[in-house]
This record gives C-alpha cells, sequence and structure tokens, in this order.
C-alpha cells in the first residue's frame, strides 16, 4: 500500500523492480516541490525495507512504521534541513549548498551493514543544491555502492551534474491533474469549491496543496499577498518600491525560499492574465479572482501582460544568479504594466 496520490507509473516501476530482484544502485527523483517526491522516497524505503517483503510498503508492520516516523537506524534521510540542524543558526542560514562534510558523513554511515533491515536506504533531499566538490565526491559512491545500500536522491530540477543523473535511474514526476488533485483533497475533507480552487492554485503539486489544505494561515497569507501585489497597480511607485525594498530585506536575511514564492505568485497573477486575454479560461490558476482577471485583461494588451510576466520570471532567475536583490526587484517594479 502506497498511499501516495498519483504517480502510479513510478510506483509501478519501482515495484517491479523490487519483484524482479532489480532494485538499482541509485534512484533520482525529479519534479517541482510539492509534488510528492520526498513521499514516494519514502515509501521507496519502506518498500525496500519492510519485513513482509511483497514489493510493496505495508505501512503496518514496525520496521514501516519506524521508516515513516524517521527513527529506523537503517533509514536515514539528509539534505539541507539535517545539514541545517547540525550548524549554528546563523551559519545555518546561509547555507545554500549541500557540502562535502555533509556527504562525507553519510557516505561513513552508508558503508556500515544494516543493523535490522535487509538494506540500507539513504535519502538525500535537495541533490540540486549539491556542491560541484560535494556532488564529485559522491559519483564513486553511485558507482560502487556497498551492495547492501540503496540510495535515492531527490530534486526539485534536473540541474544536477550530468555524470551524477547519468549513474542514477530517473524517475521525472510530473504534475497531477487539476482533477487528480481535486479528489485527494476532496478524501481529505476539502469542501468542492476548496478542492477546485486550491488544485487550481497547486498547478498540480499535491503534495503543495494537501499541506495548504490544512493550514488555513497559509492560504489566507496567500490570498493577502496576492491582493497586496493586485494593488501595487494603482497605488504610486514609492509602494512598490517599499515593496522591493522589504523583499530584499527578507532576501538578505535568508527567506529566499519566501521571495521566490511571492515572485512565483506574481508570475501565475500575470499568467492568468495572458490566459483570459487569450479565452483559456480553464487554465487560470486564480480561480477565485476571475472578476478581476477579466476586468485586468480588458485594460492591459496581452503583449504587454505578457512581457512582465517574463520580467518576473527573468527576476526569479537574477536572484538565484545572486544579483543585487534590491536592484532586480526594484527594477521588475518598475516594469510593472500600471493603470493610468
Ligand atoms: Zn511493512
Amino acid at each position: 500500500m502506497w498511499n501516495v496520490d498519483g504517480h502510479e507509473w513510478a510506483i509501478a516501476q519501482l515495484r517491479s523492480n523490487i519483484r524482479a530482484n532489480r532494485v538499482a544502485h541509485a534512484y533520482l527523483f525529479t519534479g517541482p516541490p510539492g509534488i510528492g517526491k520526498s513521499l514516494l522516497a519514502l515509501r521507496m524505503a519502506q518498500a525496500l525495507t519492510c519485513e513482509r517483503q511483497t514489493g510493496d510498503p505495508c505501512l503496518q508492520c514496525r520496521t514501516c512504521r519506524r521508516v515513516e516516523r524517521g527513527n529506523h537506524p537503517d533509514v536515514r534521510v539528509a539534505g539541507m534541513e539535517t545539514q541545517a540542524a547540525a550548524a549554528k543558526a546563523d551559519e545555518a542560514a546561509r547555507q545554500k549548498e549541500l557540502k562535502i562534510a555533509t556527504i562525507r558523513e553519510w557516505q561513513r554511515d552508508l558503508a556500515l551493514r544494516p543493523y535490522e533491515a535487509a538494506r540500507r536506504v539513504l535519502i538525500l533531499r535537495d541533490a540540486e543544491r549539491l556542491s560541484e566538490e560535494a556532488a564529485n565526491a559522491m559519483l564513486k559512491t553511485l558507482e560502487e555502492p556497498p551492495e547492501f545500500a540503496t540510495l535515492l536522491l531527490v530534486a526539485h530540477s534536473n540541474e544536477l551534474l550530468p555524470t551524477i543523473v547519468s549513474r542514477c535511474r530517473v524517475l521525472r514526476l510530473r504534475p497531477l491533474s487539476r482533477e487528480q488533485v481535486a479528489a485527494a483533497l476532496r478524501a481529505r475533507g476539502a469542501t468542492p469549491e476548496r478542492a477546485v480552487e486550491l488544485a487550481a492554485w497547486s498547478g498540480g503539486r499535491v503534495g503543495w496543496a494537501i499541506t495548504m489544505l490544512a493550514d488555513e494561515t497559509a492560504q489566507a497569507a496567500r490570498r493577502e499577498q496576492l491582493a497586496a501585489l493586485i494593488a501595487l497597480r494603482e497605488q504610486d511607485l514609492s509602494a512598490g518600491l517599499q515593496w522591493a525594498e522589504q523583499r530584499a530585506k527578507e532576501y538578505r536575511a535568508g527567506e529566499q525560499e519566501t521571495v521566490l514564492a511571492w515572485l512565483e505568485l506574481w508570475q501565475s497573477w500575470w499568467r492568468d492574465v495572458v490566459y483570459v486575454a487569450a479565452g483559456c479560461d480553464e487554465a487560470v490558476t486564480n480561480v477565485d479572482r476571475r472578476a478581476e482577471l477579466a476586468a485586468l485583461a480588458r485594460q492591459v494588451k496581452p503583449a504587454e501582460a505578457l512581457a512582465f510576466w517574463q520580467q518576473i520570471v527573468m527576476t526569479g532567475q537574477q536572484l538565484r544568479e545572486n544579483v543585487n536583490p534590491q536592484l532586480a526587484l526594484e527594477h521588475l517594479v518598475l516594469h510593472l504594466p500600471r493603470a493610468r
């Protein structure tokens, strides 16, 4: 019982690998954040160690339950979070990469024989953040891991060294359909309206949607953030510059993900404007604001909306490339198609 929403093809492949005794040394799960990669990797770790050894995790035996809680000695999860937990707070905030020291530590760990289960499994999250040095240090382990070990790499994107990717069996997880996400949400108690709304917001990232469903505060925050972004168009430029300053401050304080989430939200809004202008209403993300979108699509030319959308995408890239955040964000705000 995998208890995973969607990704049926990936589950079928993993199950058949186990049953045919053809488990790879290393698997790489890729796809956008919140799509269910880590959950699938956890389920694979359970399937590999489950006491019943049927090719599926039973989720009931002691081993499955301990792996689920993160306290089985033969299944280890490592990533930015575990690396940060081992560092001092100020240093943790500055960490942007998985370091070679982290990799060396779990390599030592992986070399030990399993204590209890049939295999040792390492789930390495945030693999796209491996420093080049750390990635190179991994190559040997990926090539010749101990026979009893399996590596499960999880990465948000395919921006990994090709030498790493080529040594893994790659499972590229795709977004689920809106209907699949909505069904998963209804199964967890969402009203039909809320399920439709969150499924549209999610872009097929079912894990993101499930987390959001349980978090009323996060839902409210998203609504407020979008309202603030929409308002910038009507307000004078100083409000926009203030917004840029605030985000730049957050960015420098280590809250990069928060700032990138703002940009993603803004991107979704202007993409919606383009969609509505083009008559593709069913593709709209912000379904709770259709009336405003329709009004905006009448005021702004589609080419202008598209250009600003591209500008937001570019700003996100610049931030990731360590451009001065304040300059990049101010530049963005200056390009906002303003109300006349
Ligand atoms: Zn089990």
